[in-house]
């Protein structure tokens, strides 16, 4: 079996990422390595929608955040919503 890579842009052009190659196929494959979980409403952990609704809330309250200006506190619980997301 052989694998190429390559790109193709709106006008056509083809572009190789990566020349063709001999592979050879996986016995078995991972299905849970192939895409990340799922983040719709129904399959999203409670955890992701919790530290969602902390993130959103302080955005929405905070004089810094409605303002637009960076936020320390915004910017931690950003980072605490992508953490519950991995
Ligand atoms: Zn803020």
């Amino acid at each position: 079996m052989t694998l190429k890579v390559y790109e193709v842009t709106r006008e056509g052009t083809v572009r190789v990422v990566r020349p063709e190659a001999e592979v050879v196929p996986v016995a078995v494959v991972d299905h849970t390595a192939a895409f990340p979980d799922c983040q719709c409403p129904q399959h999203r952990s409670e955890g992701t929608d919790a530290a969602y609704r902390v993130f959103v809330e302080h955005t929405a309250r905070c004089a810094t955040c409605r303002a637009g200006a960076p936020c320390a506190t915004a910017a931690h619980l950003c980072r605490a919503w992508r953490e519950t997301r991995r």
